[in-house]
């Protein structure tokens, strides 16, 4: 239901991102892929979605850190592929320790990544989506959206703050066709969480196992870990045109953690 569309993903070369990526190819929207890694690695990934959807894949790095190189990237794929008819930001990063140790580095890396980026993207890409009255924007929130977790400051304050750009955004664009809305997942077995349990450990002094199921597992009632291709088959669905009510909206993929 997407052929003839095109969709940025940032922060698409591994985890939730890929995924997303792939749901949106498989449906026929062109994709621009964007993040780090190994060049062959990614390459991989770009040839293996054009291979099984028929559609365009491209792959662009531009940092999320660096404000001209993600206005560079949306001007890409509207020269390149039209659009972008679908936004995802979706690139994140973690850092664990507690606020009186937190490096400044690090806080000013998560709120670029994790809250700026988006707001960068959303600007280059709104007018865009304006022009031919209809854009789906979807960011990666997270349950830190909304609680909060020790040892996550940098990372609770910029996902607290795409929450609230997410409903100014959609309210500025809901008679413009454009829905503006994230995803608040729980806990998701990718690379991020894989590298946060030793970080974990040290902070908490817990072993591994009692950070897997005191600390990760803890938090979700239904003690499993959610999915990337739930997530993405839940972002799918919000590029529907069933799905145009849905804006401004904050929608949770935890495993009942929020509601606990
Ligand atoms: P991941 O580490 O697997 O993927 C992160 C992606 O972001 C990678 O493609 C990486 O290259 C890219 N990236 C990092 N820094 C970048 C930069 N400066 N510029 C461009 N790209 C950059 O992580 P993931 O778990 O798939 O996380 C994706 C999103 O989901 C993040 O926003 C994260 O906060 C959010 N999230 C993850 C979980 C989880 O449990 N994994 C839960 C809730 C929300």
């Amino acid at each position: 239901f997407l052929k003839g569309k095109s969709a940025i993903v940032t922060g698409s070369t591994s985890g939730i991102g890929l995924a997303i990526a792939r749901a949106l190819a498989a449906e026929g929207a062109s994709v621009m892929l964007n993040g780090f890694g190994e060049a062959d690695t990614i390459e991989q990934a770009r040839a293996e979605i054009e291979a099984t959807s028929g559609a365009r894949a491209l792959h662009d790095a531009a940092d999320m850190t660096k404000p001209d190189e993600i206005v560079a990237m949306v001007a890409r794929c509207h020269d390149e592929l039209g659009g972008p008819d679908v936004l995802v930001n979706n690139a994140g990063i973690q850092y664990v320790a507690p606020v009186h140790d937190f490096p400044v580095e690090k806080w000013d890396a998560i709120l670029a990544i994790n809250l700026s980026s988006a707001f960068h993207a959303m600007r280059a890409a709104v007018p865009l989506m304006r022009e031919k009255g209809w854009g789906r924007i979807i960011t990666t929130a997270s349950a830190h959206s909304l609680v909060a977790s020790p040892n996550k400051a940098a990372y609770v304050a910029a996902k607290h703050g795409v929450a609230g750009l997410t409903k100014a955004v959609a309210l500025e664009n809901a008679t413009h066709g454009i829905t503006v809305n994230c995803i608040s997942p729980g806990y998701v077995w990718t690379p991020l969480v894989e590298s946060q349990i030793p970080d974990t450990m040290k902070a908490r002094g817990l072993t591994r196992e009692q950070v897997m199921n005191d600390v990760l597992l803890a938090a979700q009632p239904t003690k499993e870990l959610v999915t990337p291709e739930q997530v993405a088959a839940f972002a799918l669905f919000l590029c529907r045109d069933e799905a145009k009510a849905i804006t401004g909206a904050n929608l949770s993929a935890d495993g009942g953690w929020t509601a606990a």
